[in-house]
């Protein structure tokens, strides 16, 4: 067994010798080389020798498997959303995928204020706050044993570790669809390029059964990694949020030099690429600013089509069941008269334009 490259494990869940990470999600506080250090939650390694029976046991962290998708690439799709991003954006559809590794949630709508929760767990992770139980996520093992017995079923794990080979079990169910849609696998997240052993292995997976693979990416990642996955995928959705590189920083937490360079690099490597645009009210939805992504992307070889996603606001009843906590902004969603007139801008340019995914 390999010490992985990239430990995408953010907390101290189960042995892990490391809270300390970079903005790639990879361990900073074990040297590489130490053996007597090895990080032990082992979130992404390879293990065994060369070839695809090997990489299957290529081990990574999802939140969700979603089939029938229709939204994330052509054709019927099974959707993999991977655990762990490195951008944080204050609008975020997806907050449970933020933090790479299973955590703790509650669904307060569910909860029925029995406290019984509050006596179940061996390692006094849950209190009250009220009648409503709260639980520390410093504390909390990820154990599950107050999950069962809660009689209101609000309490659950968001995200498990699965090797390639089983998440290649759950692609492989629809192949069917995806032979009569034109449809395939897409990788999405949380953010697929910060766990890349385990999307290559997948993609390796996929190429060597034929199966359609999109990577739905904030294409913020090492060029390194970007080279190693550029040709293994047939399809890259590519988010651009904002062409301010500052307004980018103060509403995901990340630069947007890295995301442009390396969306500008997928498309002079010839590489499909979909730009996807979420539309957030007061963020990036004026004049300027679509203007400027009309032209960053009019200047990409081979970018024919822009997909519009308006702003939802699922994201914030997820966060507020994440035991961590997490705020996001409050906006309204942009009614489609707003969507209709941004799409029609685009247009202009000689683009083809969706709205919706
Ligand atoms: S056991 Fe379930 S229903 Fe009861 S307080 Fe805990 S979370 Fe709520
Ligand atoms: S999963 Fe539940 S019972 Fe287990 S440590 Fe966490 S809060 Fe306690």
């Amino acid at each position: 067994m390999t010490r992985q490259n990239y430990c995408v494990n953010r907390t101290n869940l189960v042995s892990c010798l490391s809270t300390e990470i970079d903005s790639f999600n990879r361990c900073i506080s074990v040297p590489k080389e130490n053996s007597e250090n090895r990080c032990k939650l082992v979130p992404s390694v390879s293990v065994g020798g060369p070839g695809l029976r090997a990489e299957l046991e290529t081990a990574g962290f999802v939140f969700d498997i979603k089939r029938y998708a229709i939204h994330d690439g052509p054709g019927i799709r099974t959707t993999v959303f991977f655990k762990g991003c490195p951008l944080q954006c204050r609008w975020c559809h997806n907050p449970e995928s933020w933090k790479a590794a299973p955590e703790a949630a509650l669904r307060t709508t569910r909860c029925k204020r029995c406290g019984q929760c509050v006596q179940l767990c061996k390692q006094g992770a849950i209190s009250l706050d009220g009648d409503l139980p709260v639980t520390d996520p410093q504390k909390c093992t990820l154990c599950g044993e107050c999950i069962e017995p809660c009689p209101g079923g609000a309490r659950e794990i968001i995200g498990s570790q699965m090797t390639a080979g089983e998440v290649m079990a759950e692609i492989e169910k629809d192949v069917v669809f995806y032979d009569e849609s034109g449809g395939g696998a897409t990788f999405s997240g949380g953010e697929p390029l910060a766990q890349p052993e385990f999307l290559l292995a997948l993609l390796n997976e996929c190429r060597a059964k034929r199966i359609h693979t999109a990577v739905d990416t904030s294409c913020y990642a090492e060029e390194e990694v970007l080279d190693r996955v550029s040709e293994k995928a047939d399809l890259f959705l590519c988010d651009i949020k904002h062409m301010s590189s500052e307004a980018h920083r103060q509403f995901t937490g990340v630069e947007n030099t890295l995301i442009l360079n390396n969306i500008r690099e997928l498309s002079e490597a010839g590489r499909q690429i979909i730009i996807r645009i979420p539309i957030i009210p007061n963020f990036n939805d004026d004049a300027a600013n679509i203007k400027a992504t009309a032209g960053f992307a009019a200047s990409l070889p081979g970018v024919q089509r822009i997909d519009l996603l308006p702003y939802n606001r699922g994201g914030n009843e997820k966060a507020r069941r994440l035991a961590g906590g997490i705020e996001l902004m409050q906006v309204e969603t942009p009614n489609d008269q707003k969507m209709n007139a941004i799409a029609e801008r685009l247009e202009k340019y000689g683009f083809r334009v969706k709205i919706g995914g």
